[in-house]
């Protein structure tokens, strides 16, 4: 398998294009020391593998989130105790210009997609005894699907009724309902990894030549979402990408197009932090720091910590009010 990259292709003469992804270290770097029951950390990795294949077929520049919001007003919805599930994917920076990037770094350092996630939960998670956990994972929860473009395109979220019981169909659902996407959704996972195949049907006028209507698009879309179903774990691990389509895709030629490779990639820093300290307000940062001698910030993404002393919270209040005055 073409570890921790994503691979773009269409099917030859038919209107049906795809991306296929498959996370090995990426995906281990995201859990590593994070202990999530066996059920969680599938369903944060089947989140994961959704958001980067949904964020190529609708071709983002900009970053796409996916959350479960299990705990509505305090409280908490599922059976299985689900907080909250965060998967964020950040697609490379194609249009940085040559100012954004520093003297020592190189246009490639940014060509990759990150990823990055997490998950809350209570104990009770681990009283599921379901075959199929995931609707009382799920109960009564909220998924919502936020996306940011870049270059000053306007943020945009959806919420997604859970009426399936896989991620897949949710998601396919997702498709259909919001982006009016004719689309298929696999997931596979092996010993090393997680992966998975979207499969889109273009619109007929978009096919150059040789299109052929004898087909029923829809179930050769299902074939080949029931062939990745098929594959054993050792095909997962030892077939590359080319060769698993060629497997999958039965009859059709494939079309390769790029690949990108993919990180665990964090995006959280110092200056945020501060940001949110200066929506907090001086006061509020006062009696914490009062409190607890300094402000410590964990990131649940990356479990960095930042912490702030008396003097780091004076400067970040009187660097806003100095800047505020010159603007007058
Ligand atoms: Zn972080």
């Amino acid at each position: 398998m073409n570890n921790n990259s994503l691979l773009n292709f269409t099917l030859e003469n038919l209107p049906i294009r795809g991306s296929i992804v498959f996370l090995e270290s990426t995906w281990n770097d995201i859990r590593l020391d994070r202990d999530y029951p066996e059920i969680i950390e599938k369903l944060l990795g089947e989140l994961l593998i959704c958001s980067t294949l949904l964020s190529s077929m609708i071709k983002l520049n900009g970053s796409l989130s996916i959350q479960i919001q299990g705990q509505i007003q305090g409280q908490i919805q599922g059976k299985g105790g689900v907080e909250v599930l965060v998967a964020e994917t950040n697609s490379p920076d194609y249009e940085l210009s040559p100012e954004d990037i520093k003297e020592d770094e190189d246009i490639n350092d940014y060509n990759f997609i990150s990823l990055r996630g997490t998950a809350k939960f209570s104990e009770k998670v681990k009283e599921l005894k379901e075959e199929n956990p995931l609707p009382a994972l799920l109960e009564n929860a909220l998924l919502s699907i936020t996306i940011d473009p870049r270059r000053g395109a306007k943020r945009y979220q959806s919420i997604i009724p859970i009426s399936e019981n896989t991620i897949e169909k949710i998601f396919e659902e997702y498709l259909d309902k919001s982006e009016q996407i004719e689309g298929k959704i696999a997931i596979f996972s092996s010993e090393e990894g997680i992966g998975g195949i979207i499969l889109q049907k273009l619109p007929e006028q978009e096919i150059q030549d040789g299109v052929s209507f004898e087909y029923d698009y829809n179930s050769i879309m299902e074939k080949i979402k029931k062939n990745i179903k098929d594959l054993s774990k050792e095909e997962i691990t030892n077939l590359n990408f080319e060769q698993l389509l060629t497997k999958v895709t039965d009859k059709f030629d494939v079309r390769i197009f790029d690949y990108q490779t993919t990180r665990f990639v964090c995006g959280c820093s110092r200056e945020k932090i501060e940001r949110v300290l200066l929506t907090i307000g001086r006061k509020e940062s006062e009696e914490i720091l009062k409190e607890h001698g300094n402000i410590t910030v964990n990131c649940e993404f990356c479990k960095k910590e930042e912490k702030f002393d008396s003097i780091d919270v004076a400067s970040i209040f009187s660097s806003t009010t100095k800047s505020s005055k010159s603007l007058n």
